[in-house]
């Protein structure tokens, strides 16, 4: 064996020894949230002098040094939070290495005239307070670890706590990979226990500088009272319509694609589906050529209701995430075979297509015509301003739609995560933020716009 590939077996050995050792305080993970803010501030202030191509250097070596764990990422977010399909979080971590855009997102623009120059240059905020999901633990933390880095800050992650030790996992890797590329310690940070008492200090933490919140409304708005800047990143309720101008077959194929990702996790995920009348026998035929189960007797669809709703009528966490088989036969609905998506007829009012449920189940809902599709998929997305769909060949209805629904994502003819570059142009997020309006987040979501000004000088022109 040669002397370089030994170095570098030995390298892997001891750095794995590293990443299981329990004790915290390495690699980015402790045991309060104040320390783990105050050794990410350490960090950020040793950070923000490094040049941008050093910057660039770390980024791409988290990137690249992330790319043999992805299979581990993916199984280990499955395994812990018992949610979710491997096959499909393989996917999604792949997609957030390839299409994360890094250090060459933030661009600096400029101002010239009679009176000189002016530069408008894109700086880190400094320590970012980042609250992830349990719908994609790791895509999340992987994501949100690139453009914040590359944007030049340090990065607090408070985890959900059912994928607490995937999370923690992943911080302590990232610092490895982080610091083998340059990066001072602890410039990614995390706590060993995500409680709601750490989440109140991270807010309230005088050393963080922003906020990203990426979950469900009432923890968005938690961050929005914190008085601290705070990108949210929000629930949605994505609707699809399908018009009688669309193909489709290729509707049906794309709907069930969209709809049984991750078993229906992804926040743009189709969750109900507006079809006009006249195609929607058509479209029901071809959804069950893919593998679902449709669920007819009125029987079933009360087992159905009364186990994966909760007392309060929104979604029962411990379905959300799951198999359908799962599901079924949790409700004591029989089902010889393992489908993907089980799909259910149900009026515009029923739960299943108000509720954000997460998991595969959806509702499709017959609509007289285009209009009344429109006007329910405008209800139903209940102004999250999140994520919509449109299958139809009608240039101005889906122009109309999209005018209407005002959604950060509106995907045309295809399944919802071409919205987040999955088969679709652009680059990719798993931070969406619809609510306070930085779209699908990237680095130069995380930084601070600043203006510098020459007067009377190189202006060339
Ligand atoms: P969640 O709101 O239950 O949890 C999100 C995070 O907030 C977790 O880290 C959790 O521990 C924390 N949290 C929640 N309530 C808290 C409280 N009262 N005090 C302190 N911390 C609290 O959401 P989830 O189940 O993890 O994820 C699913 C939700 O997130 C869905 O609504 C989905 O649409 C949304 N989501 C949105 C995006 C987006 O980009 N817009 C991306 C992923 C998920």
């Amino acid at each position: 064996m040669e002397q370089k590939e030994l170095n570098s077996m030995v390298k892997k050995i001891v750095s794995n020894i590293m990443l299981n050792n329990p004790t915290t305080g390495a690699n980015g993970v402790f045991t309060s949230m104040n320390e783990a803010v105050e050794e990410a501030y350490k960090a950020q202030q040793n950070y923000k002098n490094y040049a941008l191509e050093q910057r660039r250097q770390i980024v791409e070596g988290i990137r690249s040094g992330l790319r043999p764990y992805i299979e581990e990422c993916a199984k280990r977010g499955v395994d812990e939070s018992k949610m979710g399909r491997y096959e499909d979080k393989i996917n999604k971590n792949t997609l957030v290495l390839d299409k994360t855009p890094g250090v060459e997102d933030l661009s600096t623009s400029a101002f010239t005239g009679d009176n000189g120059l002016t530069l408008v240059e894109l700086s880190p905020f400094g320590v970012i307070g980042s609250i992830t999901p349990v719908t994609n633990p790791t895509e999340t933390i992987i994501c949100n670890s690139l453009g914040m880095l590359a944007g030049g800050n340090a990065v607090v992650f408070s985890p959900h706590p059912s994928a607490i030790e995937t999370s923690v996992w992943l911080v302590k890797l990232i610092n490895r990979l982080a610091s083998e590329a340059g990066a001072p310690p602890n410039l990614v940070t995390t706590v060993d226990k995500a409680t709601l008492e750490s989440v109140d200090e991270m807010m309230s933490h005088p050393k963080i500088n922003m906020l990203c919140i990426t979950g469900g409304t009432p923890i968005v708005k938690k961050g929005l009272s914190s008085g601290k800047k705070t990108i949210g990143a929000g629930a949605g309720n994505p609707p699809v319509i399908v018009d009688e101008t669309a193909d489709i077959e290729q509707a049906a194929k794309d709907i069930f694609n969209g709809a049984s990702f991750d078993n229906n996790m992804p926040c743009i995920a189709e969750k109900v589906v507006l079809v006009v009348e006249a195609v929607a026998d058509y479209l029901l035929f071809c959804l069950e050529k893919e593998n679902i189960f449709k669920v007819t007797d009125p029987e079933d669809l009360k087992k159905l209701e009364k186990t994966i709703l909760n007392e309060k009528g929104a979604a029962h966490k411990d379905f959300v995430g799951k198999n359908a088989l799962h599901i079924l036969q949790q409700a004591g609905v029989s089902c010889g075979y393992d489908p993907r998506l089980i799909i259910v007829e149900t009026s515009k009012e029923h739960l299943f297509a108000v509720e954000e449920l997460m998991m595969p189940v959806l509702p499709i809902v017959r609509c007289k015509d285009f209009d009344e599709a429109l006007e329910n998929a405008v209800v139903l997305e209940n102004n999250l301003r999140h994520s919509a769909m449109m299958h139809s060949k009608n240039v101005d209805r889906l122009t109309e739609a999209a005018r209407r629904i005002q959604t950060t994502i509106f995907v045309k003819n295809a399944p919802s995560y071409s919205g987040i570059g999955f088969g679709g142009e652009g680059y990719t997020t798993f931070t969406i933020a619809g609510p306070t309006g930085e779209g699908l987040t990237s680095a130069r979501s995380f930084v601070r716009t600043r203006r510098c000004v020459l007067k009377n000088g190189f202006y060339i022109r």
